[in-house]
């Protein structure tokens, strides 16, 4: 048994209660074993040396969506394309050689994603992965989250019970937690995209979609014309419900095809109508919101002040580096920040609810915010995986709101050390 420690700030934000000026944190074996006031935590005599820090202490955050694996590809994610289309080719020209040259870099690229990630304070992630190399970057690299296998490209007559078997292997040969991410519903068969939430759910394992991305996803009047040339997948039975007449969004498609729950959470979420929003909330399916990369990409502004006032489960994710300039996950919460206030969200609670779905948003997404070894919160039998921010805390009437405020709109680079299940991560303090 180790001895533990204290660790008080200036303000500490438990996220599954209000934040706590001049508050504490007691840490043993992994664990947080007392959360309240600093003084509580000298008067409970628990023996452990304090070390104080004079900005916020934080849970650590909880990135909901990241391809690791594509760090490597950061030249795509420091432009702003005109399109998807556009991306979406950049992407493809600079992938496919890549795989063709078999120089396969993914590994060494996911452990350098996973690294600069950790360094602004992130200590779990929702990692996409695609080729099978990266599959052990989370726990190779001391990091929390899921590894997503990603399946695409199959389709209806392709798919079958040995491709199940398959996959049912991968899943548990994954070094820690694993889940499925299907693609998209454009890059995925009826079939294949029905089936395997059931085989995750057979296999204990969570479920990530990319949903509601792409404008083609859309709600629509024309449907006919909306995948004109569009998708270059060897799948297509979106596109041809479409052509059929269809004119529903993919949210709404895959909810016909049991794929929301509170087992999934998608990425995205750009071109939700109410409708879809209600949908979700009803699933209890929680969104990634990845703001930068949707405008790196040529995408339109996710509809965050909505889905605040409505109550969407929300969380928050960078993406990869081939469509987002940084994996610093408090530089989208800045970005959703901004976006809220602009769709009109004028309530005095915005930067606390962003830092919250950047926290324990992303861990509900995950389906680790509550439980054995929990995390996004600072919560006494939680894990104590801890984010301290350089933010200054005054003393006014306002302490709080402007300390949240400027953790919220300016947090991103100011991480300056951070625990996993409380062993140092990174960081100079203490
Ligand atoms: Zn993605």
């Amino acid at each position: 048994m180790e001895e533990g420690a204290i660790y008080s700030a200036a303000l500490v934000i438990p996220a599954i209660s209000p934040p706590i000026l001049d508050g504490a944190v007691a840490v043993k074996d992994g664990k947080l074993l007392f959360v309240g006031p600093r003084r509580e935590a000298r008067e409970l005599g628990l023996g452990m040396r304090e070390r104080h820090w004079p900005g916020i202490l934080a849970p650590g955050l909880v990135n909901a969506h990241a391809h690791l694996q594509y760090t490597g590809m950061e030249r795509l994610g420091k432009s702003v394309w005109p399109d998807f289309r556009a991306w979406a080719a950049a992407f493809n020209d600079m992938y496919e050689p890549i795989e063709a040259s078999g120089a396969s870099p993914w590994k060494d690229w996911a452990a350098d994603g996973a690294r600069r990630a950790a360094l602004s304070g992130t200590t779990a992630i929702a990692d996409v992965v695609t080729n099978w190399e990266a599959a052990s970057a989370l726990h190779d690299e001391g990091l929390g989250g899921i590894a997503y296998w990603e399946v695409m490209n199959e389709t209806n007559e392709e798919w079958n019970e040995s491709k199940e078997t398959e996959l049912a292997k991968r899943i548990r040969s994954i070094p820690g937690l694993a889940g499925i991410s299907p693609h998209s519903p454009y890059s995925l068969d009826r079939v294949p995209l029905s089936r395997l939430p059931g085989i995750a759910k057979n296999l204990g394992a969570r479920t990530h979609i990319h949903l509601a991305e792409s404008p083609v996803e859309r709600e629509t009047e024309d449907p006919a014309t909306e995948f004109k040339d569009w998708h270059s997948f060897k799948s297509k039975d979106f596109s041809d419900a479409r052509k059929g007449g269809y004119g529903g969004s993919s949210v709404q498609y895959v909810d016909k095809l049991g794929v929301l729950g509170p087992e999934c959470h998608i990425a995205h979420g750009v071109y939700l109508t109410a409708a879809d929003r209600e949908t979700l909330r009803k699933r209890k399916t929680a969104i990634a919101f990845c703001p930068r990369s949707n405008r790196v990409t040529g995408l339109d502004e996710p509809p965050i002040a909505s889905c605040l006032l409505e109550g969407n489960l929300i969380a928050a994710g960078t993406d990869s580096l081939s469509s987002s300039p940084t994996l610093d996950l408090m530089d989208d919460v800045a970005e959703l920040a901004i976006l809220a206030k602009k769709q009109g969200y004028s309530a005095k609670d915005l930067h606390l609810r962003l830092v919250h779905a950047a926290t324990l948003g992303g861990a509900i997404a995950l389906g680790l915010g509550s439980g054995e070894g929990r995390i996004g919160q600072l919560g006494v039998g939680a894990r104590a995986d801890l984010a301290f921010f350089d933010i200054h805390v005054g003393s006014g009437a306002n302490a709080i709101e402007d300390a949240l405020a400027e953790l919220a709109e300016g947090g991103g680079g100011k991480c300056a050390c951070s625990f996993i299940a409380g062993i140092k991560k990174f960081g100079l303090l203490f």
